[in-house]
């Protein structure tokens, strides 16, 4: 039997030797804490499950949902984006449900890059912007990404040989894994270099909602002409704790909408409708839940952030997201250091270059773990000093 080729052009898991050391400590009996993993520690808030406890009792939910999503869960997502940003949208063609905004960011790649064409993503990045591409037959080029230019890929930069044959380009801000914030002038540029080579910019905002110190994120489509060459990915995930759920939404301009909705409609058969209510729930229900979580990933910030410093590691404190990315001390890469807070501390962190080789030289430290394990983590940290 023979595997598709584009198999073997995905990516090694990176993590691999970290996942194997850590899983040999426990082995041994050693408290591990893990602060690797970026999924919401604390469960869905108990309206959205209510929500869902009565929309599977409906028989009506139990059989096939609609391919793009129910007409009124895509209206709560115009209703969350009116709020949210202001941004008007047509439910109807504007807005697509999709089963997580991971699968809706992978078939992307199916409906708009063809064989040997070119995907533009961050040098530092969510792993699925290239991976689709490499499923499709297609190239990555990486747009340099780095603490100079405020890891704000720069797209400046990119060969007019790869312009000719690009067709989609990525970016999300706020940025996993450096927490970086995008500003309006770096979305206006953006946008008119995809126009200007008619390429189509996916933004993904799947942190748009975690926020701190009345920072509020911004979405792409708050932009002037942003719906001509945009479509924005939106995620419950992690404004709602809702890892488990796969609810997201897609967003923006028409024909991108509707050709992404093609491929899924020949793919999948949509989301459950139930999950579909409970996602009506957490988009138009009190927001409160929200503010609750964005003032504990803020105070779990600064004790992170603090332990680093104490340690005289570099890092900047985030405005947003739930990661702190932290240069390396100087004479250590990624994997040596993780290596050494796995091994010397039993605390697992991420290294950078998992993210592509511009993360070399730093590590992420996610913000998802439980407040007692947590300060554990930090007593172990400072105690390395
Ligand atoms: C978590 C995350 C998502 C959201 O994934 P879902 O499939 O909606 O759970 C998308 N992009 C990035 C960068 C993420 O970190």
């Amino acid at each position: 039997m023979q595997t598709a080729e584009c198999l073997n052009h995905l990516s090694p898991y990176l993590f691999a030797q970290i996942d194997a050391k850590k899983a040999a400590l426990i082995e041994q009996g050693i408290d591990v804490i893990s602060l690797g993993i970026g999924d919401p520690d604390k469960p869905t808030p108990s309206h959205i499950v209510d929500a869902m406890a009565e929309a599977i009792r409906k028989p009506e939910n139990h059989q096939y949902p609609d391919y793009a999503g129910s007409l009124e869960y895509r209206r709560a997502c115009a209703t969350y984006m009116k709020r949210r940003f202001d941004v008007d949208l047509d439910p109807a063609t504007e807005i697509l449900a999709l089963i997580g905004s991971k699968e809706g960011i992978a078939h992307l790649h199916t409906a708009f890059v063809n064989p040997g064409d070119y995907v533009l993503a961050p040098a530092i990045g969510y792993p699925v912007y290239s991976g689709g591409a490499t499923l499709q037959n297609a190239n990555t080029y990486f747009m340099p990404m780095n603490k100079e230019n405020g890891f704000l890929a720069d797209f400046g930069t990119v060969p007019e040989e790869v312009l000719k044959r690009a067709k989609i380009m990525f970016l999300g801000y706020p940025n996993n894994p450096t927490g970086a914030c995008a500003t309006a002038e770096y979305f206006d540029r953006a946008i008119a270099f995809c126009c200007e080579h008619d390429i189509l910019l996916a933004h993904d905002n799947a942190y748009c909602d975690i926020c701190y110190n009345g920072y509020s994120a911004p979405s792409i489509l708050q932009r002037p002409h942003a719906k001509e060459c945009c479509i924005e990915f939106f995620s419950l995930s992690k404004s709602y704790n809702m890892t488990g759920w796969r609810i997201g939404f897609a967003c923006g301009n028409q024909q991108a909408i509707e050709a992404l909705g093609t491929v899924k409609n020949n793919l999948d058969s949509g989301q459950f409708t139930a999950i579909q209510e409970a996602g009506i729930a957490a988009l138009t229900g009190s927001q409160t839940c929200v503010e609750e979580m964005c003032l504990l990933y803020q105070r779990r910030r600064d004790l992170i952030v603090d332990a680093l410093r104490a340690l005289g590691v570099e890092c900047e404190s985030p405005k947003a997201t739930i990661y702190v990315w932290a240069k390396v001390p100087e004479g250590e890469t990624s994997e040596s250091f993780a290596t050494k807070l796995l091994e010397e501390a039993h605390v697992v962190v991420t290294p950078g270059n998992g993210y592509g080789p511009q993360g070399e030289g730093y590590i992420r430290i996610s913000l998802t773990t439980p407040d007692d394990r947590l300060l554990e983590a930090v007593d172990r940290i400072k105690s390395l000093v």
